[in-house]
């Protein structure tokens, strides 16, 4: 007699093949989310992408050129940093993983290296790349620099004037800055001009995509590139404290600094996971960028997950002080997480974020990223509320991008 599994053995049996790697399934599905929603002329390349994966991510070559770019030019490994004056005034052991320490000044860079070496072992001739605050534009333009392949970044005309300063630095890398005058003008609509300039010519073009979102097998390929965070975190906090950490703590925008953080402590059951969204200026939609905690599922850039989305299924404006969680969609393995309770996600506002972000100035000499400084102040609550035990925070980037909002607000 068969007996109809519970929903705690349901969820049990999905974190099992999270952490096995069975999930996504061969359709790209974490559970309900995930998938492949695209025309059909972009199949094959997603395909041809899915099987390069296949052929070289796990070959001794290719992770040894990769290592070797991680280490010689990224500047891996990052340092685990005890951060004592935070500790004390805490109440709490903390820790910060320093991914501000990494080239071009945050976590992008594993990813944009990472895929642009498998570009160039699927044979393309040019790079088409998305950004919004132009953190992931930079890390691309630097990666096509440095292995020599032509590179065009979509921009909306609005960021490009919010962001001169990373606009610049593109373009002195050698790319070129494509202005998007359509939709949104923003992001939203940046990369619905790079999926539409990919269309036009998939087996040359390679879409280098800067998030853990979008049609599979991009969740999955972005997840890989970026557990290399999880993967020495774990190693150097066991190192140098001879335990892990009771909480490991990360912010979410498209999720993959996040989901390199907590991917490979998935298996760890006594380390609490906690994703921190961005609440911006207040709970109605249009004031915030908390996917996962406002929003319904949907179809967006091409995988179905969480969405902030009116009524009538339109994909609406957000807000938050830091433009790298200004999204408002979310990757697939994260809808999942949270679907299973696995993985808890917090919502932080501007100001709790900032006041997180001159503390750690003060306190430590750091000059965290906005985004990372809402996993900061998250991370902060969360102590409050468990005294005394190791915390984790993934410093997903360095502040010094952010002197332009942030000469605006108040020391
Ligand atoms: C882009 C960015 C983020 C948000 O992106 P995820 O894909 O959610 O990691 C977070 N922190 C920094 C510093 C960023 O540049």
């Amino acid at each position: 007699m068969s007996v109809k599994p519970t929903q705690s053995e349901q969820n049990e049996e999905l974190l099992q093949r999270l952490i096995d790697g069975s999930l996504p399934d061969e359709f790209g599905r974490y559970g309900m989310f995930g998938g492949r929603y695209v025309p059909e002329t972009l199949v094959p390349a997603l395909e041809r992408l899915e099987q390069g994966m296949r052929d070289h991510l796990d070959t001794p070559e290719f992770r040894e050129e990769l290592r070797a770019q991680l280490h010689d030019w990224v500047g891996r490994p990052t340092p685990l940093t005890h951060v004592p004056r935070i500790s004390e005034a805490w109440g709490a052991d903390v820790w910060f993983k320093r991914e501000d320490l990494a080239h071009t000044g945050a976590h992008k860079i594993n990813n944009s290296i990472g895929q642009a070496l498998l570009a160039k072992r699927l044979g393309v001739k040019r790079i088409v790349a998305e950004t919004g605050a132009g953190q992931h534009g930079v890390a691309t333009a630097a990666a096509c620099a440095r292995l020599g392949l032509p590179c065009r970044v979509y921009m909306g005309e609005i960021d490009i004037e919010r962001q001169a300063p990373n606009v610049d630095r593109m373009r002195r890398l050698g790319t070129e800055v494509f202005p998007v005058t359509t939709g949104d003008r923003t992001l939203r609509a940046a990369i619905d001009e790079a999926i539409r300039d990919w269309v036009t010519d998939p087996e040359h073009t390679y879409y280098l995509l800067g998030s853990a979102i979008g049609p599979h097998p991009y969740p999955t390929l972005v997840q890989r590139l970026q557990s290399v965070i999880g993967q020495e975190a774990r190693a150097q906090i066991l190192e140098a404290t001879g335990a892990l950490p009771d909480v490991a703590v990360a912010c979410v925008g498209g999720g993959s600094n996040a989901i390199g953080m907590f991917h490979p402590l998935l298996a760890d059951r006594s380390i609490q996971l906690i994703g921190i969204e961005a609440g911006g200026r207040g709970d109605a939609l249009g004031d915030h960028s908390a996917t996962l905690s406002h929003g319904t599922p949907g179809v967006l850039h091409g995988n179905y997950s969480m969405l902030l989305q009116d009524a009538d299924g339109q994909v609406q404006e957000t807000h938050s002080v830091s433009a790298g969680l200004d999204y408002p969609g979310v990757g697939p393995e994260h809808a999942l997480l949270k679907q299973i309770g696995r993985v808890q996600y917090k919502v932080i506002g501007d100001d709790e974020a900032l006041d997180a972000l001159n503390e750690c100035c003060r306190l430590e000499g750091i000059l965290p990223a906005l985004e990372s400084a809402h996993a900061l102040a998250g991370a902060r609550r969360w102590a409050r509320e468990n005294p005394g035990k190791r915390i984790l925070i993934g410093m997903s980037g360095r502040g010094d991008k952010d002197m332009p909002t942030l000469r605006t607000l108040p020391l």
